[in-house]
């Protein structure tokens, strides 16, 4: 490519909503270009981007098996009506009429599209496994379209789905996605992490997110420092929290309690105990496709509530701030709701506080309390995982040392199991003749959204810093002064040398002055630049390595072996 014909329309100024480097930069670099909220196009620079990263991701998924197709991006609404995640995906999901008033969806997933398309098509075990993929365009109508690539409302995916036989063949086939991500990730060069996951909207159990640890990252992690232990926020478990402090000993009683405010900490200091021996409780109003309805969890009093972890076992669709109304109408005393003797009231108890003795707990009677109270007579149904883990929380596996970072999701697997299988009808005969479901698993690519996530990874304060593996080319010839001819004429020939070679060279041949173009290239980021320039006479030239901002001469009859190693 020659510079003066590239349409790569460079700014200084970047728009004044982005925030992060890879918006600022990718904008500024001419990468792309904005046309509305979370709206975004790819201009020739950055489709050659988008297209490198495609095709290392294809090549690892058809490695693996996998087959790629293409699926439309309007869907009739009938396909989710018949999974029910048309009422259940809420504002995600854009949902509009044609002209003869059939109901149609912009595919911010497939599952439904793939299940459509096997079913019927595929009847026997003996046809199975079948991995389809495809790589391309979602929508999502996004709450808060932002940060660019990173989150759009229209952006590409690479999307697969899986049918099998047995669970064990899912099972199968998702640690081989694992894998398979692993490859695409280091190939990309990017520092990740595979983390356990919420399984969110898409549902199903079992599911891993790759996350690439950046310092703008929109994901909490927690990582073990002695294990590879790693999860999302959501999910994190730790070891059981203990502590080193005296528990309160008294036989149980009700206990008056005339506290100003029943806050854990009122009740702490009136009692003089760790708040670790006391149960809170945290009302909220969670919301079902058919009714609302007050849900009170109860965590040690040391110990946050996990929003997520709430709403899964609530099996809510959402949890919100129950008002004062909603609380009296559900007969809770506020301040003093405990677990013993709430009645009418549906209710969930973390897993930590299981046979769990000496504690403090409201008695569902304004000012008082329950002391002595041992956690042994709840129904097992009763218990989740509700506790938010934290930094200094120890590892689950091993006991190490917990700590939080930030992360970017770039991938999502899934195992679905039967859920959209059964609900859509879509069963293959097994080998005993009996029709069975399909177990099918999910795996989830953000394509675009890694061409952010490249330079949120790689950038400094002039510009982008593309490795080899993503970048739009790879060694920019820059020619100082184009009315030097002779100059000129190696430069030139250089070019063509190399791609005849099929190398990635762009050369700067435009009429601009050196320091213009030596801004460009340290704005959109090429791995090198050769300068063509003031040495030349001396028989050198200068080869500049944009991420280690090194600068070397290099003899102009050594310059084919020298850039070998480049390239
Ligand atoms: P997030 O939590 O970031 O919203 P998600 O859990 O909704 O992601 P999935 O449904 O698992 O995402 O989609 C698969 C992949 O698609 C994600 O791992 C992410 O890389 C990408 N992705 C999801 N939403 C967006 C978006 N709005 N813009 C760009 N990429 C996205
Ligand atoms: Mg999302």
């Amino acid at each position: 490519m020659r510079f003066s014909k590239l349409f790569a329309p460079t700014t200084k100024d970047a728009p004044k909503d982005a925030l992060l480097p890879s918006h600022i930069f990718l904008i500024r670099g001419g990468f792309i270009s904005q046309t509305g909220s979370g709206l975004y196009n790819f201009l020739p620079l950055g489709k050659i981007v988008l297209e490198k990263i495609r095709n290392i991701i294809k090549e690892e998924m058809d490695n693996a098996g996998a087959q790629e197709i293409s699926m439309g991006v309007v869907n009739p609404s009938e396909l989710w009506r018949q999974s029910g995640r048309y009422d259940a995906y809420g504002k995600e999901l854009l949902r509009f009429k044609d002209r003869k008033d059939n109901e149609f969806i912009l595919g911010p997933t497939h599952e439904e599209v793939v299940v459509d398309i096997v079913r019927n098509r595929i009847n026997s075990y003996k046809q199975l496994p079948l991995h389809l993929y495809q790589i391309n365009t979602k929508f999502r109508d996004e709450a808060r379209p932002r940060f660019g690539l990173l989150r759009g409302r229209e952006f590409i995916m690479k999307d697969g789905y899986s049918f099998h036989a047995s669970v064990e063949d899912l099972k199968r086939e998702f640690d081989l996605m694992e894998r398979t991500y692993a490859k695409i990730f280091t190939r990309l060069g990017l520092d990740f992490r595979a983390v356990a996951a919420d399984s969110g909207a898409i549902g199903g159990n079992g599911s891993k997110e790759f996350m690439v640890l950046a310092q703008n990252g929109e994901d909490d992690i927690l990582i073990c420092d002695r294990c590879e232990y790693a999860a999302n926020v959501e999910a994190a478990k730790r070891a059981k929290k203990t502590t080193t402090e005296t528990p309160p000993k008294a036989d149980f009683a009700k206990f008056y309690t005339p506290l100003n405010e029943g806050s854990i900490e009122n009740l702490s200091d009136f009692f003089k105990v760790s708040a670790f021996y006391t149960v809170k409780a945290v009302i909220k109003k969670a919301i079902y496709k058919d009714k609302t309805q007050i849900v009170v969890f109860f965590v040690r009093g040391s110990d946050e509530l996990q929003e997520i972890k709430a709403k899964n076992a609530a099996n809510a669709l959402e949890l919100v701030e129950a008002n004062a109304e909603d609380l009296k109408n559900a007969g809770i005393v506020v301040g003093f709701c405990g677990p013993i003797g709430l009645e009418n009231v549906q209710f969930f108890i973390d897993n930590e506080l299981k046979e769990e003795k000496n504690l403090i707990c409201g008695a569902n009677e304004q000012n008082y309390h329950y002391v002595g109270v041992s956690m042994f007579n709840f129904k097992s149904e009763r218990y989740a995982d509700l506790a938010a883990v934290n930094e200094g929380d120890l590892c689950p596996c091993c006991g190490g040392k917990l700590s939080l970072v930030k992360g970017i999701e770039v991938g999502h697997i899934f195992q679905l199991g039967q859920k959209y299988s059964s609900a859509m009808n879509a069963a293959f005969l097994d080998q005993n003749g009996k029709s069975q479901p399909f177990f099918m698993g999910c795996y989830g690519i953000g394509v675009s959204r890694l061409v952010a996530v490249m330079i949120e990874a790689n950038h400094d304060e002039k510009g982008c810093i593309w490795n080899k593996q993503s970048a739009p080319y790879i060694l920019d010839i820059i020619i100082s002064n184009v009315k030097n001819e002779i100059q000129k004429e190696f430069a030139v020939k250089l070019y063509e040398d190399l791609k005849a070679q099929k190398k990635e060279v762009i050369l700067d041949d435009r009429n601009e002055r050196f320091g213009f173009k030596m801004n460009d290239f340290e704005l959109i980021g090429f791995p090198y630049a050769l300068i063509v320039g003031k040495e030349f006479d001396e028989g050198k030239v200068e080869l500049v390595s944009r991420a280690l901002g090194k600068r070397e001469f290099v003899n102009i009859d050594e310059i084919h072996d020298r850039l070998k190693e480049v390239f």
